[in-house]
């Protein structure tokens, strides 16, 4: 039975070859995660963790006209109140009615721990459905339902029959897995398990009639029309500027973009499964959803790092442009937009040239930004990946030949980082959303590694991180400042200490 059959998605932890603890090279890590010593290694101390029930609500969150029933202690949700405002904005960004993500808690208290959760979940699915009258419910299912063994499937199905929305479930409980993006597969199975993905007949599409004279015509210029539409696959972290920027790309070589599945409704998700390409731009977000699109639908898909600066973009769009055929069309956009955008930063180049960079955060972009960066001429002097998948394999590899000697290192830990930072003293940061506070404190600038407000990938985004790399640097005087006045958490002996020195083999 394939994994996209079963009530749940596997962890990554048995999916994929994982880590979340490393010290030393690119090249070095490829050959642990090789030999195994990848899954072995560990901490004796963890400062924090993430939760993949976090993320897999970041996405849940943005589908239009759901309501979100989160079974769960009340406090699980907290992180919706941080994410309403992203979510109102990348609505009204994309066109879309500036609604709130709706969501309701079961609530769950000590009695329901011990007597189950079961019974409140049923109802307040029906008072979602009722109150709200939305297109569909996504369940979220945490760490409490998952311990006590609260059978959500069988909730979800049994009541399905008596809702107008569609009920699925999302299961992700934070204990489940060490890596957090456990929760892309999470939110994607969901879909997968009671999300229709198929067009509807007279609803999504007039299909040609048999008695037409041109019904053969017709088909004809049907299936053209779905073999030149290529699917892109967001996430929380690539904003409206990032979809637009590669659509004017592929749109330059005559193929249509459909975009999923964050800010898509129900209607606009049973699209997915009438293109002739899927392509994405991130393994660590899409594998799971693309390689189910191929199972089910026989739809091919790219999965080609990610296109953040020159040689990523061009390889990104070279690979989707060869598979239709479109290589020299391709190759002539890549040459005038290299040619513009190489002329837009030029000005800008000799205030980077030299300047030593640390970079921190997923795997896939950290690695290839890490690449452009050292392209145009910075000294990366260190890369911090949260973790490490053998998915992400290419990437990693392109970063050890570009960056043989630098350090590199699989680490979501803060203290880590901050003592890194200490030791290298570097010029520029660039890091993860939700960092910036604890690097300004310790008296570092930061960039951040992802904005869903600025573009980062293709053309536009080379133009757009230099620029902000540079306005970066202007001035530090906020840090250091803020630094000088505020305490660190930690003890003075730790920075005397190797910044890994807790990773266990
Ligand atoms: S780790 Fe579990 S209990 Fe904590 S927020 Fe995540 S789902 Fe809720």
């Amino acid at each position: 039975m394939s994994y996209y059959d079963k009530p749940e998605q596997p962890v990554r932890d048995s999916r994929l070859v994982i880590g979340d603890s490393y010290t030393g090279t690119a090249c070095g890590a490829l050959d642990c995660a090789k030999s195994g010593c990848m899954l072995q290694q560990g901490r004796r101390f963890w400062q924090a963790n993430s939760c993949q029930m976090a993320l897999s609500l970041m996405m849940a969150a943005t589908i239009e006209n759901a309501v979100i029933v989160m079974h769960s202690p009340i406090g699980c949700g907290s992180s919706l109140f941080g994410l309403t405002p992203g979510v109102t904005k990348g609505n009204v960004k994309r066109g879309k009615a500036p609604k709130q993500p709706i969501w309701l808690s079961t609530n769950l208290t000590e009695i329901d721990v011990i007597s189950g959760g079961e019974k409140k979940l049923r109802e307040t699915i029906l008072y979602a459905d009722r109150e709200f009258r939305p297109e569909i419910i996504l369940v979220i299912a945490t760490c409490a339902p998952s311990i006590i063994g609260d059978d959500v499937n069988d909730v979800v199905k049994s009541v399905g029959g008596q809702t107008g929305a569609i009920v699925t479930a999302i299961h992700c409980p934070g204990f489940k897995s060490r890596v957090v993006a456990s929760a892309y597969d999470a939110f994607y199975h969901s879909l997968i398990s009671r999300v229709p993905l198929e067009p509807i007949d007279y609803r999504d599409y007039n299909p040609p009639e048999r008695a037409d004279p041109d019904y053969a015509t017709k088909i004809r210029a049907l299936a053209a029309q779905k073999q030149n539409t290529v699917n892109i696959f967001n996430a929380t972290s690539i904003g409206l500027a990032d979809e637009q920027e590669l659509t004017r790309l592929l749109n330059a070589i005559g193929l249509n973009v459909r975009i999923f599945a964050e800010y898509c409704s129900v209607d606009e998700l049973r699209m997915m499964s009438f293109a002739g390409l899927n392509v994405s731009l991130c393994n660590v977000h899409d594998d799971y959803i693309l390689k189910y699109l191929q199972e089910k639908f026989d739809i091919p898909y790219i999965i080609c790092g990610m296109p953040i600066g020159f040689a990523s973009t061009k390889a990104w769009l070279l690979e989707i442009a060869e598979f239709y055929g479109l290589a020299d069309r391709a190759r002539n956009l890549i040459a005038s937009e290299e040619t513009q955008v190489s002329e837009a930063i030029a000005p800008f180049l000799p205030k980077l040239a030299g300047k030593r960079v640390l970079i921190c955060g997923g795997v896939v972009r950290t690695s290839v930004e890490a690449v452009f960066l050292k392209e145009i001429g910075l000294d990366v002097i260190a890369v911090r990946a949260y973790h490490y998948d053998d998915g992400a394999d290419p990437v990693i590899s392109d970063l050890a030949d570009s960056l043989d000697d630098t350090p590199f290192a699989v680490s979501n830990q803060p203290f880590e980082m901050v003592n890194q930072l200490k030791k290298l003293q570097p010029d520029i940061t660039i890091s993860h959303a939700g960092t910036h506070g604890f690097l300004a404190k310790a008296g570092f600038v930061s960039v951040q590694l992802w904005d869903t407000d600025k573009p980062f990938f293709g053309y536009s985004g080379i133009f757009q991180l230099v620029r902000r790399l540079v306005f970066a640097q202007r001035n530090d005087s906020y840090t250091k400042r803020l630094a000088a006045n505020v305490a660190q958490p930690y003890r003075d002996n730790w920075f005397e200490r190797d910044a890994y020195s807790y990773i266990t083999d």
